[in-house]
C-alpha cells in the first residue's frame, strides 16, 4: 500500500506511532497527483508549496505530541470555499481571478485541526451543475472511466478522493452536489442538516439549500470530518447553536431492531437496473444487520424537481447580483459607460448554464409572477417537508438509491437540461426538506461503474446517519476496488 492510499485513521494512526511524517504523506500525494491528474484533471489551483511547508510544521507540532484530529492529514478544497490570499473561482471566468481577504469558517477549522490542503477542486460553474462540465476550468474526469463524468457539482473533490490524489475532500451540496459525485465516483459523502456546518466563505448558491460537507474513503473518515466542520459559528446567521456530538463514538454500533424506511416513490420507472439491484442487495444487506425494512410513501416527490427548479434559480439570481465587475474579479474594459459596463462583464463572464438558471429565477420573481411560481415553490416545498416528517415518526433512517444511473458519458446530457437536471432526483428532496443524507459505495456495475446507496435521517440525526452508515459498510464488505490510472 502506499501512503496515499491510506485512510485519515489509519494515516493518524502510523502518525502517532511514529512510523511515518506528514512530509512523507504529503509527498506521496502530490506524487500521485503528478501520475494521474493530467488524466483525471480533478484540481483547478495546486497548493504544491504551501502544502509541502504546512507539512513540515505539522511534522514539528508531531514532534512535539500536538497532534490534533486532522494533523498533517492532506485535504482538498472544492474552489467555492473562500481561501485567504489563495485563488477561489467558483468554476467561473467572472471570479478566475478573485483572492479572497479571508478564510471560510470550514477552511479555518480544518487548518486548526491541523490539516494540510493539496489545492482547490474543480466544479461546475457556481455549483450549477450535475457534471463538472460547466466548469469554466473544463471537465473532471470519472477516475473509473475517463470516458465518463464525475458528477457534480463537486466532480473535482469526488474524483481527487476515488483517484487517491488527496485524502479526503470538502464539497458543498445544494442538490445533490456531494451525494451524487460521490455515488458516481465510488465513495463516501455526506450532506448534513441545514445549518449544522457554517456556510461563512462559501461562495452562495442557493442559501436556502446550500449546506457542506466531506468527501471520505469510509464512514470513519467521514465522522472524524464531522467532528472538526460541524459546529455553531456567530458569522454565520443560519448556523444553529445545537451541540455536537463526537461522531466518532456511533461508528461500529448494531443496528438490531431499527426500522428503515424504503419509499416507493424512489423505485419507479427510468432507474438503470444495474443500480436497482445494487440497491436492493443493500436492502438486504441491512436486515441481516437486523434491521427491520418498511415501505413508506412520500407522496409529494414527484414535486421535488420542479420546485428545486424555482426555489434554487430564484435565489441564485439573486445571489449572483453582486457579480457586476466592480468589486470582484473579471471585469470587461468594452463598456462605454457603467451600465454597458455591467452588461458586457456579465454577458462574457457567465457560462450558459448559469445565465439560464439567472434567467428562470429572475421570470420566478418578477412581479405578477411571483405568486404563481416562487410562492406555490414555497408553500409545496412545505408539504414535501411534511411528508419526511411523517415519514420519521416510522421509521430510523430512510434508504433510497443515490442516482437513477452510473456515471454517463462526457457531453451525453450537455446538449438536454432536463436530462442533467433528472441526475439529482433522489437527492434534491434532503436539501428541501433540511434534513442529513449520506451516501455510500453498494456495488459496481458489470462494466465496473461504482454505484452508491443514500440513506436520510432526520434533522441533527447525523449520528445516527454515521452510526446506520458504519453498520451498512462493515455487513455489505463491498470489495475494495480501486480505479486504474
Ligand atoms: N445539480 C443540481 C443543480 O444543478 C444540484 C447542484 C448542487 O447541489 N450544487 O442545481
Amino acid at each position: 500500500m502506499e501512503l496515499y492510499q491510506l485512510t485519515i485513521h489509519e494515516l493518524l494512526d502510523r502518525l502517532r506511532a511514529g512510523e511515518t511524517t506528514s512530509a512523507a504523506i504529503t509527498a506521496s500525494v502530490f506524487g500521485r497527483i503528478d501520475a494521474v491528474e493530467e488524466e483525471v484533471r480533478a484540481y483547478i489551483t495546486l497548493m504544491r508549496e504551501t502544502a509541502l511547508a504546512g507539512a513540515e510544521a505539522a511534522d514539528r507540532r508531531i514532534r512535539k505530541g500536538e497532534i490534533g484530529a486532522l494533523t498533517g492529514i492532506p485535504i482538498a478544497l472544492k474552489d467555492i470555499f473562500c481561501t485567504q490570499g489563495g485563488r477561489t473561482t467558483c468554476g467561473s471566468r467572472i471570479l478566475e481571478s478573485f483572492i479572497p481577504p479571508y478564510d471560510a469558517t470550514v477552511v479555518e477549522r480544518l487548518r486548526a485541526a491541523g490539516a494540510v490542503f493539496t489545492g482547490k477542486t474543480n466544479m461546475d460553474e457556481f455549483a450549477m451543475g450535475s457534471s463538472t462540465e460547466t466548469s469554466f476550468f473544463g471537465v473532471t474526469r470519472n477516475p473509473w472511466d475517463l470516458e465518463r463524468i464525475p458528477g457534480g457539482s463537486s466532480g473535482g473533490s469526488a474524483a481527487a478522493v476515488a483517484a487517491d490524489e488527496c485524502i479526503a475532500a470538502l464539497g458543498s451540496d445544494t442538490g445533490g452536489s456531494i451525494r451524487q459525485p460521490a455515488a458516481l465516483c465510488g465513495v463516501v459523502g455526506l450532506k448534513p442538516t441545514y445549518g449544522r456546518v457554517s456556510r461563512f466563505g462559501l461562495i452562495a448558491f442557493a442559501s436556502s439549500l446550500d449546506q457542506i460537507g466531506p468527501f471520505t474513503k469510509d464512514v470513519e473518515d467521514c465522522a472524524i470530518l464531522m467532528n472538526v466542520i460541524a459546529g455553531y459559528d456567530p458569522r454565520e446567521s443560519t448556523s444553529v447553536p445545537e451541540e455536537v456530538p463526537d461522531y466518532r463514538r456511533f461508528l461500529g454500533k448494531g443496528i438490531e431492531g431499527w426500522r428503515v424506511g424504503i419509499p416507493k416513490e424512489y423505485f419507479v420507472a427510468g432507474i438503470d437496473p444495474e443500480v436497482e439491484a445494487a440497491v436492493r442487495r443493500a436492502i438486504r444487506v441491512v436486515e441481516g444487520a437486523g434491521a427491520e425494512c418498511i415501505e413508506i410513501s412520500l407522496p409529494h416527490t414527484e414535486y421535488c424537481l420542479a420546485v428545486y427548479y424555482i426555489v434554487a434559480p430564484a435565489e441564485a439570481c439573486s445571489n449572483l447580483a453582486r457579480y457586476d465587475g466592480v468589486k470582484y474579479g473579471f471585469r470587461s474594459e468594452a463598456g462605454r459607460d457603467l451600465l454597458e459596463m455591467y452588461k458586457k462583464t456579465r454577458a462574457a463572464g457567465f457560462g450558459a448554464e448559469v445565465k439560464r438558471r439567472i434567467m428562470i429565477g429572475t421570470y420566478a420573481l418578477s412581479s405578477g409572477y411571483y405568486d404563481a411560481y416562487y410562492k406555490k415553490a414555497s408553500q409545496v416545498r412545505g408539504l414535501i417537508k411534511r411528508d419526511f416528517d411523517e415519514a420519521f415518526t416510522k421509521c430510523d433512517v430512510i434508504l433510497t438509491p443515490t442516482t437513477p444511473t452510473p456515471a454517463f458519458r462526457v457531453g451525453e446530457r450537455t446538449d438536454d437540461p432536463m436530462q442533467m437536471y433528472l441526475s439529482d432526483i433522489f437527492t434534491i428532496s434532503t436539501n428541501l426538506a433540511g434534513i442529513p443524507g449520506i451516501s455510500v459505495p453498494c456495488g459496481f456495475t458489470a462494466a465496473g461503474l461504482p454505484v452508491g446507496v443514500q440513506f436520510l435521517a432526520g434533522h441533527f440525526q447525523e449520528g445516527r446517519l454515521l452510526q446506520f452508515a458504519s453498520a451498512y459498510e462493515k455487513h455489505a464488505q463491498i470489495e475494495k476496488r480501486r480505479p486504474k490510472l
